[in-house]
C-alpha cells in the first residue's frame, strides 16, 4: 500500500491551505480531490472578503489557490475518498483509485446545500429549482424568480440574480435578514429585490417546469401563490461526510466534526478543517485559517507525537 506522511481529503480553501502549510513544513503531502479543486467558491461570482482581493470571482480565487499549491510542489490527485480506517500510528484512507496509509489525515471535505424539503423541490430540481445562481441565473433574463433563505449567501446571490431577473423575491422566515449589514444594505437599495418576510415555502409548483411557489406566513398562516419561473435555494448547509463511518469521530448536532483549537478530532492523528467541522463561521478565510492550523498540528503530531506545544 502507498505510504505517505500526510493525506488531505478535499481541495477547497481549507484543504489547499493545509497543503501549502504542510508542504512548506517539509511534509510528504498528497491532497485528494474528487472533482475540481476550489470547493464551494467555484459557484460564486463575487468574493469580496478575502483579504488582498477587493473583488475576485470564486473560480479565479480557486485557481490562485491551486497555482500557489502547485508552485510549492504540492501533489494534488483526483480521487474520491470512500472510507477512513484509523490505526495505531497509521491510518488507512480508502479511495476509488487505491488505498493510502498515512501518519496524519486532514479531513476538509466541506459542506453542501441543505434542501428545504418542501413539496415539489426534489421533483423540480434541474427544472427550475437550483442551488447555484452563477450556474443557472442567466436562464432567467427578464423573468421573476425566488430565493429561499436569509443569510449572507441567500442575500448576496439574490443581488447577483438581479443582473438577469426582472424581480427576485427573497422568502425568509423572519422579519429581517441574517446577512451582514453591507449585504442587507445592498439588497435594500436594489429595487428588483422583494423580501417576503415571516414566510416559508410550502410548495414549489409546476408540472414539468417551475411555475410558482406557495408561501405560508408563519405569523398569520395565510397561504399566498406567487407565479415565477425559477427558485434558488440557500437555506444552509450540511457536512459532506457520507463517505465516513458516522460513529468514528465525535460529532456535534447536525453531524459536524468536533475539533479542538488545534483542529484535532477525537482520534489522534486525524484532524478536521474548514466547513466540515463544528464552527460558528463558515467562510473562505476561516477555512483557510483552519487548514493552516491543521497542517501545523499534523506536522507536530508526525514529528513529535504531541500537538499541545506551541508551533
Ligand atoms: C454560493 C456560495 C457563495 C459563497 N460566497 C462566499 C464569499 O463570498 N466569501 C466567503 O468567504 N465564503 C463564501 N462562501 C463559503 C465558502 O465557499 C466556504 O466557507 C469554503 O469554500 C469552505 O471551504 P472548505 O475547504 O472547508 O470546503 P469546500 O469549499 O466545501 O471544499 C470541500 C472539497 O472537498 C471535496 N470533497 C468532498 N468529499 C470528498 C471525497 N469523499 N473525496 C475527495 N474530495 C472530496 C469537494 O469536492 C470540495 O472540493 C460561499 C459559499 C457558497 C456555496
Amino acid at each position: 500500500m502507498e505510504e505517505r506522511e500526510l493525506v488531505i481529503i478535499g481541495g477547497g480553501p481549507s484543504g489547499m491551505t493545509a497543503a501549502i502549510y504542510g508542504k512548506r513544513a517539509g511534509l510528504d503531502v498528497v491532497l485528494l480531490e474528487k472533482s475540481s479543486t476550489g470547493g464551494q467558491i467555484l459557484i460564486t461570482s463575487e468574493v469580496e472578503n478575502w483579504p488582498g482581493e477587493k473583488m475576485i470571482s470564486g473560480p479565479d480565487l480557486g485557481n490562485k489557490f491551486r497555482e500557489h499549491a502547485e508552485h510549492l510542489g504540492c501533489e494534488i490527485r483526483k480521487a474520491t475518498v470512500t472510507g477512513l480506517e484509523p490505526g495505531e500510528g497509521r491510518h488507512v484512507i480508502r479511495t476509488n483509485v487505491g488505498d493510502i496509509s498515512a501518519k496524519a489525515v486532514i479531513i476538509s471535505t466541506g459542506a453542501a446545500f441543505r434542501r428545504v424539503g418542501c413539496k415539489g423541490e426534489a421533483e423540480l430540481t434541474g427544472a427550475g429549482v437550483s442551488y447555484c445562481a452563477v450556474c443557472d441565473g442567466s436562464f432567467y433574463v427578464d423573468e421573476e424568480v425566488a430565493v429561499i433563505g436569509g443569510g449572507n449567501t441567500a442575500v448576496e446571490e439574490a443581488c447577483y440574480l438581479t443582473k438577469f431577473a426582472s424581480k427576485v423575491y427573497v422568502v425568509h422566515r423572519r422579519d429581517k435578514f441574517r446577512a451582514d449589514r453591507m449585504a442587507c444594505a445592498r439588497a435594500a437599495n436594489n429595487p428588483k429585490i422583494v423580501p417576503v418576510w415571516d414566510s416559508v415555502v410550502e410548495s414549489i409548483n409546476g408540472d414539468e417546469l417551475v411555475e410558482g411557489i406557495t408561501v405560508k406566513n408563519v405569523k398569520t398562516n395565510e397561504l399566498t401563490d406567487i407565479p415565477l419561473a425559477g427558485v434558488f435555494v440557500f437555506v444552509g448547509t450540511v457536512p459532506v461526510l457520507g463517505w465516513l463511518d458516522d460513529k468514528l469521530l465525535d460529532r456535534a448536532e447536525g453531524g459536524w466534526i468536533k475539533t479542538g483549537t488545534r483542529m484535532q478530532t477525537s482520534i489522534p492523528g486525524i484532524f478536521a478543517a474548514g466547513d466540515v467541522r463544528d464552527t460558528p463561521l463558515r467562510q473562505v478565510v476561516t477555512a483557510a485559517g483552519d487548514g493552516a492550523m491543521a497542517a501545523m498540528s499534523a506536522e507536530h503530531w508526525i514529528t513529535t507525537g504531541d500537538i499541545t506545544k506551541a508551533f
